[in-house]
């Protein structure tokens, strides 16, 4: 433990540190206001005994400085020490950015208490660091885990809901295009009925990692969107692009080659529908959403395994 005294009288500046010494605590002397505001900094001390009356610099001064070097979330504590005696010396310090205050002649024993009382309230203050940063971590933790869906720990619906909210505003901003991607299981109920719901489970995990590999950009996402059901997004794409990506989902699918002997394909496949728009105020993501719903719609009815689209928005009636 390390203790910056700053102190002009250099018969008590050597008094005090050889207290300190006693106490086990390692003193750095400064006989300046101007000297100790520099070791302050250099040493970062874990307590400050400070004089007020120094020729250069007064205490309260000294004080105020040492508040605005401390680094963010420290906390040294500054006993003033001083012959001055009036009730508002006691307050100018404390305003200053004190802690305590101790009169002059320093007494050992009164010092030894303060300083213990001191070093209590920071252990109390690091104990509380350390809990609020563990809060902090569990906080983040927490948000991470409501954002995955609990099966294939790929995003949820929710989070999906949340970007798709905040990809159409940067989206409108920019004049730019956004493209939805919706992609659901072929005879799924089939599968379940076949292996179980277990191997469906596995199926979906399998599904959902396959379609999340498909996709390139940081701003690309893909989700579940519920049962057997994905949902991705691809800010900045257009139609053509979107299509592209969604083909090869179909074929990451099926190259999963998940036997599925029910199925007129005798493996797990998946039908997408596209649709891709320009964000604008009078059109909403939800039309974007309903868009690639219908483009799936027509998959689905097209045969299966296959890609559909849908060009344009309609804006919201
Ligand atoms: P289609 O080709 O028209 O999409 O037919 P489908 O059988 O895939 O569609 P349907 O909507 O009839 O059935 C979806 C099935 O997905 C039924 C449901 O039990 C199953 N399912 C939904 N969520 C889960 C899940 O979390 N785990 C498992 N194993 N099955 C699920
Ligand atoms: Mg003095
Ligand atoms: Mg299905
Ligand atoms: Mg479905």
């Amino acid at each position: 433990m390390k203790t910056l005294v700053i102190e002009d009288s250099r018969t008590t500046l050597k008094i005090l540190c050889s207290h300190l010494e006693r106490m086990g605590i390692t003193p750095i002397p400064a006989e300046t206001g101007l000297s100790g505001i520099d070791l302050f900094q250099k040493e970062r001390p874990d307590l400050v005994l400070l004089d007020i009356v120094m020729p250069d610099v007064d205490g309260f001064e000294v004080a105020r400085k040492i508040r605005q070097l401390e680094l963010q979330g420290q906390w040294t504590p500054i006993i003033f020490l001083s012959a001055l005696t009036k009730d508002q010396d006691i307050e100018r310090g404390i305003a200053a950015g004190g802690d305590d205050y101790i009169l002059k002649p320093v007494s050992e024993i009164v010092l030894g208490a303060k300083i213990r009382a001191m070093l209590r309230i920071i252990q109390m203050r690091q104990s509380l660091l350390v809990l609020t940063q563990k809060l902090d971590a569990a906080n983040q933790e927490l948000r991470r885990l409501t954002s995955l869906d609990g099966l294939t720990g790929i995003a949820n619906r929710r989070h999906f809901d949340n970007i798709l909210t905040r990809e159409w505003q940067r989206a409108m901003r920019r004049g730019d295009e956004v493209a939805i991607l919706m992609c659901d299981i072929d005879f799924f109920k089939l599968f379940n009925d076949t292996y179980g719901h277990q191997n469906g489970d596995a199926c979906l995990i399998k599904t959902a990692h396959a379609l999340t590999a498909c996709i390139e950009r940081g701003g690309d996402l893909v989700a579940r969107y519920g049962g057997e059901e994905f949902v991705a997004i691809l800010p900045g794409t257009t139609l053509e692009g979107a299509v592209h990506i969604a083909d090869q989902m179909r074929l990451a699918v099926q190259n999963l080659s998940i036997p599925h002997p029910s199925s007129p394909f005798g493996f797990v496949t998946a039908s997408l529908g596209v649709a891709s728009g320009v964000a604008m105020p009078e059109t909403s993501p939800n039309d974007l959403i309903h868009a690639a719903d219908q483009a799936l719609y027509k998959a689905k009815h097209g045969g299966r395994n296959r890609v559909c689209q849908t060009a344009a928005l309609a804006p919201e009636s």
